[in-house]
């Protein structure tokens, strides 16, 4: 678990989820990049059964931030940061050499490749462009000082309320039980609720039939 509890985290909802892909679009826009790049936030659709009879589980994710950044540890070039103040994980582009080797480390495949032959991914929107937010103070996105925080354009964007991002004190307080003690009892990289009885990821003896990103080590 995050050392850190103002270490800022996402939250996802799979239950609230509808697959409509603003999450991705918006990021895009506010970023600046292209429609041909590579998505800083994707969203990934997970499906069983044969036609009609399909169920279809939308996913979204980014970047989580992880308190342990496999893809610091290898950045032969020390571009990659995991910021103390804040806890999220920037790429200093004025340091990196677009080896790669980030985009490798990565479980979740997060830094994309291409913007300027270099590595870039999710900054919580700490700047705007790509690979912003290196040496970012706390911005408008992130007011800390007794004023509300702006959220991330993924979360205020989302059309079904399923993100959320915040400092882990904060965000853990609003997430339900499961959802909080699975964050603290795993790697803690992101709180994501459980399946609700009834979603298509759960089949009729209440287990997770659908292999998502999100439950696939339960
Ligand atoms: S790029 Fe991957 S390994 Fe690095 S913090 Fe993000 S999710 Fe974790
Ligand atoms: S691509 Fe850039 S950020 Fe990634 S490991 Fe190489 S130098 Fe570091
Ligand atoms: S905007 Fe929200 S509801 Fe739409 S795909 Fe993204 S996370 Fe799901």
């Amino acid at each position: 678990m995050a050392a850190d509890t103002d270490h800022w985290v996402f939250y996802f909802d799979p239950n609230r989820c509808i697959g409509c892909h603003a999450c991705t679009v918006s990021c895009k826009q506010y970023h600046g990049r292209g429609s041909d790049a590579d998505d800083w936030r994707t969203v990934t659709h997970h499906e069983e059964g044969t036609y009609p009879d399909v169920n279809d589980v939308p996913i979204s994710m980014s970047c989580m931030h992880c308190h342990d950044a496999p893809c610091e540890k290898v950045c032969p070039t020390n571009a990659i940061e995991k910021r103390e103040s804040d806890g999220i994980v920037t790429i200093d582009r004025e340091k990196c050499i677009g080896c790669k080797y980030c985009g490798w480390a990565c479980p979740f495949g997060a830094p994309t490749y291409g913007d300027e032959g270099l590595m870039s991914k999710c900054n919580m929107c700490l700047g705007q462009g790509p690979g912003a937010g290196a040496d970012a103070d706390s911005t408008a996105k992130h007011k800390q000082d007794g004023q509300a925080a702006v959220q991330p354009n993924c979360v205020s964007d989302c059309v079904g309320g399923a993100i959320k991002a915040g400092p882990q004190s904060e965000v853990i307080r609003e997430a339900s039980e499961a959802a909080a003690n699975r964050f603290k009892s795993d790697n803690g990289r992101v709180i994501v609720e459980p399946f609700a009885e009834g979603s298509a990821a759960v089949d009729s003896t209440g287990s997770s039939d659908i292999i998502t990103p999100f439950n696939a080590g339960d």
